[in-house]
């Protein structure tokens, strides 16, 4: 599989990295190996500049030097400008990762932009290409819009975004990436591409404790102590968001064991839509318009096999906060 990952890098946007770095030698589901072709940066957690520094320095870090950085959108469709919420710096630090600091890259981010990195890439591969996508949804989309045919010969587009079965996450029924641009998820999810939608229907079933996070750093390594500082920061804004979960979610992990293998949850097929208007602006919801048109290209997670998921990502994790 040829995999973009369009982040904003962010706590468990660098998790669900790292989490791919640490599959790079594993085989996927289908049996195939994992070839992390480019990582396209996307703002929400943190502007879209600090997002490609993080993913710079985190691939650096973690000895993927290889791997380029496109930039992409710097806001939203309809918006002028973007700037972090006092949530997500609440959550992620000023620097998106709970203001641990790693060294800065000496490389460069590409001249291209990530939406022409995107189209390009889906000529190229085809059926081979996943997109897995855990921030804004706006150079995705932006993507798809430049290049519509895009949809018919990419192999699948991952999304962390959308709750269709539980409340939202900035509101009872906006969750946070699909509420950045919910125009942006609005085009995606209408335009015929094969999606899979990891939302707060799978992630909010997830959960990581202190004890399990100071596993990497009591590898005594950089890299350990590194992934136990940020899930740390991470903890302690959970602690104050969801005292009565005693851990943390792990929403864009989870979207990255996804991407690698399917089988992790269970699915119903459904064509969304985003509200776009009144009260309910962010609502992902069935398209109404669509009720009796068959074979939706959309699959919606809805369950999800935790105890695997959580044994796959401790134990590639912990082999990877053992390795330098
Ligand atoms: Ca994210």
């Amino acid at each position: 599989v040829k995999l973009i990952c369009d982040l904003d890098t962010g706590i468990d946007d660098t998790l669900a990295l790292a989490y791919i770095l640490a599959s790079i030698d594993q085989k996927t589901a289908d049996g195939s190996n994992v070839d992390l072709i480019g990582v396209t940066g996307t703002f929400g957690n943190v502007t879209t500049a600090q997002g490609v520094r993080n993913d710079l320095a985190v691939l650096d870090f973690f000895g993927h030097p290889e791997v380029p950085v496109y930039a992409g959108r710097d806001h939203a469709l309809g918006m002028r400008s973007f700037e972090v919420s006092p949530g997500s710096a609440f959550i992620h630090g000023r620097n998106g990762l709970g203001d641990i600091d790693i060294p800065d890259s000496t490389r460069a981010i590409s001249d291209l932009s990530a939406e022409e990195f995107m189209i390009q890439s889906a000529r190229q591969y085809g059926h081979d290409l996943v997109i897995l996508a855990t921030g804004a949804f706006t150079t995705v989309a932006s993507a798809l819009q430049k290049n519509p045919q895009m949809a018919s010969y990419v192999g699948k587009i991952v999304m962390m975004g959308a709750a269709v079965t539980t409340c939202g996450s900035v509101n009872a029924w906006t969750e946070a990436n699909v509420g950045q641009d919910p125009e942006a998820a609005d085009i995606i999810f209408k335009s015929g591409a094969p999606l899979f939608v990891v939302g707060r229907d799978v992630t909010a079933r997830t959960r990581i404790t202190r004890q399990q996070a100071d596993t990497w750093g009591a590898q005594g390594t950089e890299r350990g102590k590194f992934l136990s500082s940020i899930l740390d920061r991470y903890l302690d804004a959970y602690a104050v968001n969801f005292p009565a979960l005693h851990g943390s979610f792990l929403p864009d992990p989870l979207a990255a064991a996804v991407a690698l293998d399917p089988t992790l949850v269970q699915t119903i097929p459904l064509w969304l839509r985003v509200d776009l208007a009144g009260p309910t602006r962010g609502r992902t919801i069935g398209d109404p318009d669509r009720l009796r048109e068959p074979n939706p290209t959309t699959q919606v997670s809805v369950l999800c096999d935790i105890p695997r998921f959580m044994a796959n990502f401790m134990s590639r994790m912990t082999a990877l906060a053992a390795t330098k």
